[in-house]
């Protein structure tokens, strides 16, 4: 019975380790950048909403909480309560579904959860208004878990901040600047995000159509995150509702015009909006390939869920399982 209670601690002590963060190795990249979710509102499995991890130096920044956010952190062995500020580009329901759950879930104290600070939240107007909103609606569980298990009430509060484009973030040297994007006459504002930490630079587009300030912020990046839309000229034909959803996004071609002005070291896909006459089938990546070879000469890659990049001295990329993946690049 000892012995079993002892195999049991070592057990739990071992678990525990994991989840405690690697020493940097001394080649360690400056700023390391995770897909955790690549796609749109629609329920995929494999493709979770929109969610991307930057660590840098000892800041560990998620911009957007699409559905799965969680999941995808839980995966890379970070705990929850471990991201030190989240970043929203817009308040679309894909880019922050997952923000209860991150708020809620993080506050568990566990391994994969302990947040004992406030939750750090930057986001377009209606940010801070959404939050109060939020801890109104699950006063019940916070109420129940403070009585019933004592986690600290710092770790289930906000610190949320409504913000205006320009400088919104600096500490551990990392700076964070929201630019203003275009995604649509409602949808104002939506933010793109620029991060920079140790002379290296990678910047978000956010969701929005063809818009020259991205490129801008973008010129000399490391890492262009963009987002892509596809949908079949046949469907919107046949359903011009579709039109609307072309119109708030970026085509291939015109993501390659914003890649050809910016021409970071490497662009990704993420965000890739794809409708079909079928109403269930996977993004057509060699039309997607085609179409931003025609507009785009450089290195680009199509985004996954749990697609990592490393930013150095060059930027290499990464497969969910760890294997080296070679960009694509018009011509080659
Ligand atoms: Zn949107
Ligand atoms: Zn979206």
């Amino acid at each position: 019975m000892a012995r079993t209670t002892l195999k049991l601690i070592a057990a739990v002590a071992m678990l525990a380790g994991a989840w405690t963060a690697a020493k940097a190795a001394d080649n360690a990249p400056a700023i390391r950048v995770t897909l955790l979710g690549s796609g749109t509102p629609t329920p995929r499995p494999d493709i979770f909403s929109m969610s991307t991890l930057v660590e840098a130096g000892d800041q560990k920044l998620v911009f957007d909480l699409g559905r799965g956010s969680t999941i995808r952190l839980y995966q890379k062995k970070i705990p929850l309560g471990a991201v030190t500020a989240h970043f929203i580009t817009h308040l679309h329901s894909d880019h922050i579904v997952g923000l209860p759950d991150m708020w809620m879930t993080g506050w568990i104290g566990t391994p994969w959860g302990s947040r004992k600070t406030p939750m750090v939240v930057f986001g377009p107007r209606g940010t801070v208004a959404m939050t109060e909103n939020l801890t109104r609606a699950f006063a019940e569980d916070i109420r129940i878990r403070t009585e019933d298990e004592h986690f600290p009430a710092a770790g289930i509060a906000f610190d949320a901040t409504d913000i205006v484009a320009g400088p919104v973030y600096d500490k551990g040297g990392v700076k964070v600047t929201a630019f203003e994007v275009n995604h649509g006459e409602h949808i104002r504002p939506a933010y793109g995000y620029m991060v920079e930490y140790a002379g290296h630079k990678v910047v978000l587009s956010g969701d929005t159509r063809y818009d020259e300030r991205v490129a801008n912020a973008a010129k000399g990046a490391d890492l262009l995150i963009h987002e892509v839309s596809v949908i079949e000229p046949e469907l919107i034909q046949a359903r011009p509702e579709y039109r609307a959803i072309a119109d708030h996004h970026t085509s291939p071609e015109e993501a390659g015009r914003i890649f050809s002005i910016a021409n970071p070291k490497l662009a990704v896909y993420s965000h890739i909006v794809f409708a079909g006459v079928k109403p269930i089938q996977d993004v057509p990546v060699e039309a997607l390939t085609t179409r931003t070879e025609s507009t785009y000469r450089g290195p680009f890659m199509i985004g996954a869920d749990l697609m990592s990049f490393a930013i150095g001295d060059k930027v290499e990329a990464f497969g969910p399982d760890g294997a080296a993946l070679k960009p694509l690049m018009a011509g080659q």
